[in-house]
């Protein structure tokens, strides 16, 4: 069996400040090397203080992301020698003596599957390199320091994923969720990053890094996939390794031989004190924090009965779960979460079409109600919903130009049925033999009348004919 697991860091991009100093963290509009200190660049003698709205995103997510936050969180030294690194060592958290990160132990449920949290850490981020030309030709590195000490979360999950389809499901949510809790913009540049852990049957773990955007892990992992089982039908073993993603060629490379987790030599940071966490900052939090996805989801179950996974298509999405709370009333809500996610999705997804988008929350009230009241059928909602999306034009101006509204009147559907019988004696007669081939008729009428004739009256006055003949 495939299982996978993930590291995923993200940045937390919505705060003024670095982790442990004054420098700004939005790092991204400074000339080089100009958006540094002392303590970010861990010169000799300077001291970290850390940013305690740091640690409130920190635990908000942690709580969305249904962690236990300890009493307590304490900070760790991970030594290790990079360019990148000016102190030689970052500073993280690390739960080897118990539990001191801010989360530790959160699920969340994707598609029926739980995907365990194991833990969640703050940490700095290491600075950047900059190579000149392509970094396996480039004689030239150059480091620029401007990142160094931005405050980022480093979420680890258990390998609970069976797919990369899984992955990509949970990334989206993911990054919705702390766009929705303004703790990042994960669409920033290097602002959300993924590293995946991969085996397959009886196969050793490989690492994928260094994906540059969270959309071509899914592609990384499937290239992984089909290269360790190519391997395997070859008898050849898999190598224990860590693997790049090479972005141009799609696909991954081996890259140096993976550290263990003793050459860190982790070691307390005892220059920032045990943080305590009181009960009253986390219910304040709380308080303050917009409805998780998760629990979204399972309101739009309950209180309305969606199905499953028109809900977890609706709720995963801000931009629609939005549109959503603002259209619908009790009695229309299924329909409207219908609509949503079946005629609207795919003509609302990105950016481009959400500014272009015409259509207003009143439109889709009103086309749900107009199906519900059988003015219109579904299929006249899908054309409709397509003139909104464009025009933007009230729903009754559509229907009426663009003459969708229902054939409910009796006499004249009684004359299109008349008709069809007329034209399809064949079809006629078997359907008098065979019940089931009464839609072929059904059908008929639809073309006629182009879709808007009421199906549940035309299929009564049909049987009711076929009775009578
Ligand atoms: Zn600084």
């Amino acid at each position: 069996m495939t299982k996978i697991g993930l590291e995923i860091h993200c940045q937390l991009t919505k705060l003024e400040s670095k982790l442990f100093c004054s420098c700004k963290a939005d790092y991204r509009s400074f000339e080089v090397n100009s958006n540094i200190c002392p303590v970010c660049i861990g010169l000799p003698g300077s001291l970290p203080i850390l940013n305690k709205k740091a640690v409130e995103k920190a635990a908000m997510l942690s709580i969305a992301l249904g962690c236990k936050v300890p009493p307590k969180i304490g900070f760790f030294r991970k030594n290790y020698f990079y360019p990148d690194l000016p102190k030689n060592f970052q500073i993280t958290q690390y739960n080897a003596y118990g539990p001191t990160s801010i989360g530790y132990e959160g699920k969340i449920i994707i598609e029926e599957k739980e995907i365990r949290i194991r833990r969640i850490q703050l940490e700095e981020d290491p600075g950047r390199l900059v190579y000149s030309g392509s970094s396996e030709k480039t004689q030239i590195t150059l480091v620029d320091y401007n990142r160094t000490g931005t405050p980022l979360v480093e979420m680890v999950t258990e390998p609970d994923f069976e797919n990369p389809k899984q992955v990509r499901v949970f990334l989206n949510i993911l990054a919705d969720l702390v766009e929705n809790l303004g703790i990042a913009d994960p669409y920033l540049e290097g602002a959300f990053r993924v590293d995946g852990n991969i085996s397959i049957e009886k196969g050793n773990r490989v690492e994928i890094k260094n994906v540059g955007s969270f959309r071509d892990i899914e592609k990384a992992l499937h290239f992984e996939i089909t290269r360790q089982q190519s391997l395997a039908e070859r008898g050849i073993p898999i190598p224990a390794e860590t693997r790049h993603w090479d972005e141009a060629r799609k696909i991954t490379v081996s890259s140096r031989s993976k550290e263990e987790e003793q050459d860190y030599r982790y070691f307390p940071e005892e220059d920032i004190p045990k943080i305590i966490i009181e009960k009253a900052l986390l219910d304040g939090l709380k308080k303050i924090m917009p409805e998780s996805v998760m629990s979204k989801k399972e309101r739009y179950i309950n209180k309305y009965g969606i199905p499953v996974q028109v809900a977890e298509v609706l709720s995963s999405d801000k931009f629609y779960s939005d549109l959503f709370e603002q259209s619908h009333t009790e009695k229309n809500a299924k329909e409207i979460a219908n609509l949503i996610t079946t005629d609207l999705k795919g003509f609302a997804d990105t950016k481009e079409q959400r500014e272009q988008l015409k259509l207003t929350p009143k439109h889709l009230l009103d086309l749900a109600d107009a199906i519900l009241d059988n003015k219109i059928t579904r299929n006249s909602g899908k054309v409709a919903l397509q003139e909104v999306i464009k025009t933007g034009k009230p729903l009754s101006e559509i229907i009426s130009s663009l003459d969708l509204g229902n054939v409910d009147d009796e006499s004249s559907l009684v004359k299109t049925i008349e008709e069809v019988f007329i034209e399809e004696q064949k079809a006629v007669s078997e359907a008098k033999q065979n019940p089931d081939t009464i839609n072929y008729l059904v059908g008929k009428v639809m073309r006629k009348t182009k879709g808007k004739a009421n199906p549940n009256l035309t299929l009564d006055i049909i049987r009711k004919k076929l009775d009578s003949q």
